[in-house]
């Protein structure tokens, strides 16, 4: 049975790009009818904090993703939190030590950091000399009695590293160029690759699907699999995605958190789609899809090997999509906060008409990507509109004075507005003036909202009813019109 992972740190809040690791993933055991587990790697306890860790479990779970086992459901293969198993990796590395695979490292950092400045100036790699392998039992005794902490190292073979990446082919490293590198910390804890290379084996993993910046780890982690006698899982290096200037995906970009996504109002379901698309497309090219309609499709090694490229526009346009087709019920709900924030719908949700919310939000809906749009879109529902000296200017010309004129007197007639009544209006004043198309109405929309564009304006004067449409056309009607 496939069994893949999401391994975040929780040192921050869940970016677009991580979480795209998670879409994946997930994608990829849906597809194969496979368990899809979270685990939380937080043994950097300088920079792991439990408070991310609960945001992003809510953040996941917000997108709409879903999985088997994890630290908030458990699972038998539990614990999920790294800071759990410190006795596992302490019990394999005591194992390791034993075999002869490890050994005790007495460098301090501040050796090897001028150790790596020295090689950088001489314009070699920076890797660990191994040195502290070929210990004397004398020298060892020195170094335990003065007090010295150390780090335990994995020794290195000099060999060649070869696998068979999903996405990338064939891949090979030499190991002779890499140093004995670190499995247990000077304070207890596991370093990330023996951490990873022990829970994949103890979680049963199967594939490995993470970003193409864990590429050079890899040979790292098979040769701690094959420490452990077990077989390596499958991987897949996902490319990562960029700006559009071809940085690394950050804030600058437009790409916020997750949970910020979340707090403009954004739909999750048009950002799991757009996460979906980047680095991947269905067959089909369709841009607009739900989980279940592609995931029959999905196929990792179909992922592209370049760089994505985030693109806001792209999001906006597709959330959108999501925010025009929303049930209403639900976007109301959702747009609440917002309106209360901005002071047009009461704190006392009892006290807010619902009613005429939805007719707003169905009328703005088309023009906004998140929902926290929606309040410069809905300001004319609610607050007296200004109008601009350019504008008063045009509502003065004769054109415009003929048309709000014919339109106020079929006002006068009636007592109340639909769309259907006000189209017939239209018909009447257009009849009236000899003006017809943009010419018509725009006169009309600016009086009634101050702005050019808009929601229809048959939607616009119904709801703001027929008094406050007479009241906003009233104050343009020069006195000779009145
Ligand atoms: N904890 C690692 C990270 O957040 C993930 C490691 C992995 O997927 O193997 O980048």
């Amino acid at each position: 049975m496939v069994r893949v992972r999401f391994a975040p740190s929780p040192t921050g809040l869940l970016h677009i790009g991580n979480a795209r690791m998670a879409v994946f993933n997930w994608l990829f055991a849906k597809r194969h009818q496979g368990a899809f587990i979270l685990r939380i790697e937080d043994t950097d306890v300088a920079r792991s904090e439990k408070k991310y860790m609960i945001q992003l479990i809510e953040d996941l779970h917000w997108l709409g993703i879903t999985w088997q086992e994890g630290p908030d459901v458990g699972g038998q293969y539990g614990p999920y939190l790294q800071s759990e198993r410190l006795h596992i990796y302490n019990d394999l590395c005591q194992k390791f030590l034993k075999e002869g695979m490890t050994y005790r490292c007495y460098c301090t950092p501040e050796e090897l950091e001028e150790r790596r400045r020295i090689a950088k100036h001489m314009g070699k790699p920076p890797r660990y000399d191994n040195r502290c392998r070929e210990l004397t039992d004398k020298q060892k005794r020195a170094f335990e009695t003065s007090g010295l902490r150390y780090t335990i190292r994995f020794k290195v073979p000099d060999e060649l590293v070869v696998f068979d990446d999903l996405i990338r082919g064939a891949c090979q490293f030499d190991m002779s160029l890499t140093g004995d590198f670190i499995i247990m910390r000077s304070d207890g804890t596991p370093s990330f690759h023996f951490a990873v290379a022990i829970d994949d084996t103890l979680m049963n993993i199967t594939h490995v699907i993470r970003g193409e910046d864990h590429l050079s780890n890899t040979p790292c982690h098979i040769l701690l699999f094959h420490a452990l006698k077990q077989k390596p899982p499958q991987f897949a290096h996902l490319s990562l995605t960029m700006g559009a200037d071809r940085s690394l995906l950050s804030k600058r970009h437009g790409a916020f958190s997750i949970s910020e996504y979340r707090k403009l109002g954004y739909l999750p379901e048009g950002l799991q789609n757009y996460m979906m698309l980047l680095g991947w497309s269905p067959k089909e090219k369709k841009e607009k899809f739900k989980v279940d309609d592609v995931v029959d499709t999905f196929e990792i090694r179909s992922m592209s090997k370049a760089a994505s490229v985030f693109d806001q526009q792209k999001l906006d346009w597709l959330s959108g999509q999501y925010i025009r087709e929303a049930d209403l019920e639900r976007l109301v709900i959702l747009a609440i906060p917002y309106l209360q924030e901005a002071g047009f719908v009461s704190t006392d949700e009892s006290k807010i008409d619902l009613s005429k919310l939805k007719l707003i939000i169905d009328a703005v809906r088309g023009n906004i990507s998140c929902l926290s749009q929606i309040v410069q879109e809905v300001d004319i529902f609610f607050k007296d509109v200004v109008i601009s000296e350019n504008h008063v200017e045009f509502l003065s010309s004769e054109t415009s004075q003929s048309i709000l004129s014919a339109f106020y007197m079929e006002l006068q007639k009636l007592n109340t507005l639909s769309p259907e009544i006000f189209k017939e209006v239209l018909k009447t004043v257009q009849k009236e003036t000899k003006v017809n198309g943009k010419g018509l109405y725009m006169p009309i929309r600016i009086a009634l909202t101050g702005r050019e564009h808009g929601p229809e304006l048959y939607s616009v004067a119904n709801i703001l009813g027929i008094n406050t449409c007479k009241t906003r056309i009233e104050r343009f009607l020069l006195v000779k019109n009145k």
